[in-house]
């Protein structure tokens, strides 16, 4: 079987997110790229876009945080500054969407995330698993 030669691996900066790009470097070959992405949900999503305040300055300081930890994160798994992408928006969408930009051939995302154990499989590895153009590896997570 041929080797993956552009990996996206998606985290969402929790403490799994070690396994998660571990798994992605295991499989990854000489010559194989790794791309890490971290998508910002905008605050306006979770209040349906109807937002009675100007949350305009929190969400600055999410993405400034984000930023920050993303580059940290990167940086201590060798990933170069051009392979980090930090996107706004819904985490299946826009990992779908650089998986296309980039012509990945393989999506890493890990079976659970946040939202922890309660749902059979993580909301973010369904979508990503159900619009699938490509390859994608579910990462065991927990027990
Ligand atoms: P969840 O849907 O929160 O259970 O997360 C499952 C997996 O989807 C995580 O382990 C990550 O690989 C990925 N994921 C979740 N949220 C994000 C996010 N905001 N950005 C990038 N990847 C994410």
């Amino acid at each position: 079987m041929a080797q993956y030669q552009n990996i996206l691996v998606a985290v969402d900066l929790s403490e799994e997110s070690s396994s998660v790009i571990d798994r992605a470097r295991q499989i990854a070959q000489a010559g194989t790229q790794l791309h890490l992405i971290h998508v910002i949900e905008p605050l306006s999503f979770a209040y349906g876009g109807d937002i009675p305040m100007d949350f305009s300055g929190i969400q600055d300081e999410i993405h400034e945080q984000a930023s920050a930890q993303l580059k940290r994160f990167a940086q201590s798994h060798d990933i170069e500054p051009a392979r980090q992408h930090l996107l706004l928006g819904k985490p299946d969408v826009e990992i779908q969407a650089l998986a296309e930009e980039l012509d990945a051939d393989l999506i890493v995302v890990g079976s659970h995330g946040r939202s922890g154990l309660a749902l059979l499989m993580g909301s973010t590895a369904n979508g990503v698993l159900h619009g699938a153009k490509r390859d994608v590896l579910a990462v065991r997570i927990g027990k």
